[in-house]
């Protein structure tokens, strides 16, 4: 009899850990893997405000996809998924399509700029290692040429961060570390540098612990960033942008450096190839399935899990998608061997931790509220868990962060 075929797309924290789980669970006769990756690495979306603002440099942030698959078991593509085709049970990708018998579609998400002009061509996103890459160095170039210049231009100096989420506050927590090396490196003077952080909501990190909030705004406001709460920004512009409070009239800031971290949405290859879909992430089934396609699963970032409690989506997190992937690997081991019943997921809640730079964070731990190094110390151990459910204890000693204290 022909082996099934369990096509895997995206190797971040939903897809990497769906293909190491499977190849322990299933045997090489029961099932052909294939996973399939636009790069040959893996990168930590987590610690992407690191190498974004230059404290963390990108190498640390990736590892190859071959050090924790068994190729003996998982045939690995680096390719980009284009468009999937659910009758056919094919997947297209860039250089050729391959066909499945079980999907698992992990690819992320994206940033979502609701349709706001400007922000894809003068904004940077924190997205990916070449996004971050260029954030840091676009950043680096600003201090570099200030003082090459014989007009100064101030603008250079001035960075907005758009969005007072958790990406957003991390980011800021990073750049406010890294502004005064920055100054001392190019011999800029940090009283010259300006940062933003603009925010629609009537406060930062809505919905998290007020004394949390307020913990992390006074922080960072210690350390430079001037908050504009209950600001949206309405447009990006060569060299700045247009920011509103309320209904006011827009006014424009200026800024050479505009960063754009206010949300997320799914997989622009889940529309293009026709799910329904809200902002781009697909409702799954109690068991992670698609309605209507009992062969393909979605996790992570592209997909929307209802939080029964609130009947509200799940926020996005790694924390999620990893737990999905673990149901998922199980629930497809049960398909293969003819189970007829599959799991359900819940969702065990373990807390939020957000680092307000290398050893301060605020965050809430298994109910209870940490602050300062207690909490940066947690942010670690989350760090380092993520390493070592992919890639065991090797992979955490080759990367894991240990200045724990
Ligand atoms: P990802 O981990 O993003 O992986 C998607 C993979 O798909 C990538 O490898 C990508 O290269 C690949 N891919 C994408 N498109 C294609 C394509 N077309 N073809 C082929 N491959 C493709 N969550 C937490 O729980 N805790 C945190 O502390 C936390 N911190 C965060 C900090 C930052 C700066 C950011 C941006 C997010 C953070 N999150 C955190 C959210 C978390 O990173 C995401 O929810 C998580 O990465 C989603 O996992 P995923 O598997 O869906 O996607
Ligand atoms: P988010 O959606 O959580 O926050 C975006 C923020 O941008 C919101 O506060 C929103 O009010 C604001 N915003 C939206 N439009 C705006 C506009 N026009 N002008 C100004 N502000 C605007 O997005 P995120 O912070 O990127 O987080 C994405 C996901 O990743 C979330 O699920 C989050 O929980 C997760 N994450 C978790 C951590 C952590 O646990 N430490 C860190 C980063 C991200």
């Amino acid at each position: 009899m022909k082996k099934p075929k369990i096509v895997i797309l995206g190797a971040g924290y939903g897809g990497l850990l769906t293909t190491v789980r499977l190849q322990k669970l299933i045997g090489v006769n029961e099932a052909d893997i294939v996973l399939v990756n636009k790069n040959d690495y893996h990168y930590e979306t987590t610690w992407l405000h690191e190498a974004s603002a230059g404290t963390l440099h990108h190498d640390k942030v990736r590892y190859n996809i071959s050090d924790v698959i068994d190729r003996s078991k998982v045939d690995f593509v680096q390719d980009t998924v284009v468009e999937i085709n659910k009758d056919e049970k094919k997947v297209i990708l860039e250089k050729g399509e391959v066909n499945y018998d079980y999907l698992v579609i992990a690819l992320g998400g994206e940033p979502e700029t609701f349709g706001i002009k400007g922000l894809k061509e003068y904004a940077f996103g924190i997205t990916n290692v070449n996004s971050a890459r260029q954030l840091r160095e676009h950043i680096e170039y600003q201090f570099a040429t200030y003082n090459m210049e014989e007009e100064k231009n101030d603008n250079r100096l001035s960075i907005v961060v758009g969005g007072a989420g958790f990406t957003g506050i991390e980011f800021l927590g990073e750049l406010t570390n890294r502004i005064p090396e920055l100054c001392h490196e190019y011999d800029v003077d940090f009283h010259k540098v300006k940062i933003y952080c603009v925010e629609a909501a009537p406060t930062v990190l809505p919905g998290f612990d007020p004394e949390l909030v307020n913990y992390a705004v006074s922080t960072l406001e210690r350390k430079g960033v001037e908050f504009l709460i209950g600001t949206a920004i309405k447009e990006a512009v060569p060299g700045g942008i247009l920011v509103a409070k309320g209904d006011a009239e827009p006014y424009e800031i200026k800024s050479e450096t505009v960063v754009w971290a206010a949300g997320v949405r799914g997989n622009s290859v889940i529309e293009k190839s026709g799910f329904e879909a809200m902002r781009g992430r697909v409702k799954v089934q109690p068991d992670l399935r698609v309605p209507g396609f009992d062969d393909v699963f979605i996790i992570g970032d592209s997909s929307l899990v209802i939080n029964e409690e609130i009947n509200r989506p799940y926020p996005p997190t790694a924390q999620i998608a990893m737990q999905q992937a673990e149901l998922t690997a199980k629930n497809i081991a049960a398909l293969i061997r003819n189970k007829a019943e599959l799991e359900n997921f819940t969702f065990d809640n373990k807390g939020t931790v957000c680092s307000l730079g290398e050893d301060d964070a605020i965050g809430v731990v298994f109910g209870k509220k940490l602050t300062g190094g207690k909490a940066s110390f947690m942010k670690k151990v989350v760090d380092n868990r993520a390493l070592f459910m992919i890639g065991g204890a090797g992979m955490v000693l080759k990367k894991g962060k240990f200045n724990l204290f």
